[in-house]
């Protein structure tokens, strides 16, 4: 009976990843395309792989000009209401950094989530854009940091975006994970002895603007709630030029929102 359990248990897990491996595959959103045994089509930020193309590179990424809930999107009018808080369950992790070629990103270790709505998405990884990917009012921030979280259940993403800004006289905790930011390509690498608190990482009040939207990376997958944080943080002006050197423009345009409604949660 034990010896059967577990074997249900492990096939639940292979299930589990699969999923997670079909949704995420591929873009900045995870790396676990990497694992897939074909080869993604190249895409970037310029050129003929750029933004504007990244439709016509494969099949798989029609979305990404066909799409009719895409991001980024400019936040302009917005529905002011008092909505449910996003609760964050943060705890520390080990700081799991890699290059993948798009952007820095961290993978978070198990046992951080956030809970909105009644659901429970699992924190699995966060990664940076430059300039920000979302504007406000047409007006773009220095950086821009998406926390990626999944719900285990539906497969279904929420991504807090906290949208960061220069001038701050020091940032110790982004300073952890952007002075270990590799500048080439790598495969994910643990810094040794370094934990990283993740509330350390959120600004002080967690209202947000909320829409529904895509990754902002191929294949553009329209299964996000996007949580952007109406509050900044700020980063030293030495930690925006250490990441703009590495990735002078990570960012995917601004979207038409096609309609959508953009709500502002004004609880606190
Ligand atoms: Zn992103």
């Amino acid at each position: 009976m034990f010896r059967l359990l577990k074997t249900m248990s492990f096939v639940l897990l292979i299930a589990v990843f699969s999923l997670t491996g079909a949704i995420l595959a591929q873009d900045d959103h995870g790396d676990e395309g990497d694992d897939q045994g074909h080869e993604a089509p190249h895409w970037s930020y310029e050129g003929e792989s750029g933004p504007e193309h990244w439709g016509e590179l494969s099949e798989d990424y029609t979305l990404c000009v066909d799409g009719s809930a895409q991001s980024p999107i400019d936040i302009g009018e917005v529905i002011d209401a008092d909505l449910t808080n996003i609760t964050f369950n943060y705890g520390e992790t080990a700081l799991n950094i890699l290059n993948n070629g798009h952007t820095i990103q961290v993978n978070v270790d198990e046992g951080s989530s956030i809970t909105y709505q009644g659901i429970t998405y699992n924190l699995l990884q966060f990664h940076f854009h430059h300039p920000s990917e979302h504007t406000v009012n047409g007006e773009a921030t220095d950086m821009e940091i998406h926390f990626v979280h999944q719900d285990p259940n539906s497969g279904n993403l929420a991504v807090v975006g906290v949208l960061l800004v220069g001038g701050a006289d020091e940032n110790t905790a982004y300073e952890a994970v952007l002075s270990n930011a590799p500048s080439e390509e790598t495969e994910v690498m643990t810094v040794d002895g370094a934990t990283l608190d993740l509330n350390s990482l959120l600004p002080e009040h967690t209202t947000y603007f909320t829409y529904n939207g895509s990754l902002t990376t191929p294949p553009c997958s329209e299964i996000v709630r996007w949580l952007l944080l109406d509050t900044e943080v700020a980063l030293t002006d030495e930690q925006i030029e250490t990441f703009a050197s590495i990735f002078e423009n990570n960012a995917r345009p601004v979207q038409s929102s096609e309609g959508r409604d953009v709500f502002h949660d004004t609880s606190e």
